[in-house]
């Protein structure tokens, strides 16, 4: 159970102090990482069951989940490290599942200082209104993934969800691009469709939209409300699986301020000061940084 009560403080461990040093050294008031999973325990574990597995979550690659701990112990953590907000991205792999998945999503927003309220949604009848009632309880961003849900982002029971999404201003995380496995709807192809139907969407294209990196910053380029989140890229992990090509780094750089951090924590099989670091030595400058690994969700999701 994660306790209420005002907090002891908690002796900052090395790792903690090497994460503070990173964001202090920038002059940030902290970090803002749009790309944390929390999800009901029992879903977690089968998360995790499948990355121990060597499943086709992770294309076959060893994948030893480094914050393998209970929830509350995860979300200290995140506060240990200096993160101010952080989001709980859950999706369903099937129909029937995402209503149940934002009745939770509603408890841990509540019960954990510093989670974004975080909703999803699947393509089934009902699925417009039950994304309207996230919304009107408060729902920060949503969360969507290609691979796992096997759906087409452009199938017409979504529609209305992108419309109202788009209406709203509610930023969706979709996970859209290949890696580390491709799905049958997975790629550029999809939602880009999605976008030619709703160019106004607050999209945040997951993991720089990996390994297709090059064709997702041209959605970006191309609408300005698209957003790309860092999660796992320029790793040591991700650069031996899927390279960030070098000769788009300008167009990253020029993109700085659609470049939001994320790091897929607990699911990562480095430590999270590894995301940092791969950041850093892009080499794209303090400002770069600052803009992406705090101030343009600061921005977007109006935190002062
Ligand atoms: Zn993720």
């Amino acid at each position: 159970m994660t306790d209420l009560s005002p907090q002891t403080p908690r002796t900052p461990s090395a790792e903690a102090v090497e994460v503070r040093r990173f964001w202090e050294g920038l002059g940030l008031p902290g970090l803002i990482d749009v790309h944390t999973h929390f999800m009901p325990e029992r879903v977690l574990r089968k998360v995790w069951g499948y990355f121990d597995a060597l499943g086709p979550l992770t294309g076959g690659v060893e994948w030893p989940i480094t914050y393998r701990h209970e929830e509350g112990e995860r979300a200290d953590l995140l506060r240990d490290f200096g993160v101010r907000a952080f989001t709980a991205m859950l999706y369903p792999h099937k129909p029937g599942m995402a209503r149940w998945l934002n009745g939770w999503a509603v408890d841990f927003a509540r019960r954990t200082p510093g989670s974004l309220h975080t909703a999803t949604f699947f393509p089934e009848p009902g699925v417009e209104t039950y994304v309207r009632e996230a919304v009107e309880a408060g729902a920060r961003v949503f969360k969507a993934h290609l691979q796992v849900g096997a759906y087409d982002p452009a199938d017409e029971l979504l529609d209305p969800v992108w419309g109202l999404l788009a209406e709203a201003g509610v930023p969706a995380v979709v996970h859209c691009g290949s890696g580390p496995a491709p799905g049958k709807h997975t790629g550029p192809g999809p939602i880009g469709q999605v976008l030619a139907r709703h160019p106004g969407l607050p999209l945040i294209v997951a993991h720089l939209g990996m390994p297709e990196y090059e064709d997702f910053l041209g959605l970006a380029e191309r609408y300005p409300r698209v957003r790309l989140d860092t999660t796992m890229a320029f790793t040591d992990f991700s650069e031996e699986m899927a390279p960030f090509p070098r000769r788009a780094l300008p167009r990253l750089a020029a993109l700085g301020d659609r470049v939001l951090l994320g790091s897929d924590f607990p699911n990562i099989p480095y430590p999270y000061a590894h995301q940092l670091r791969a950041l850093e030595r892009l080499g794209l400058g303090e400002e770069w940084l600052r803009a992406v690994c705090h101030d343009n969700a600061a921005a977007l999701f109006g935190i002062r």
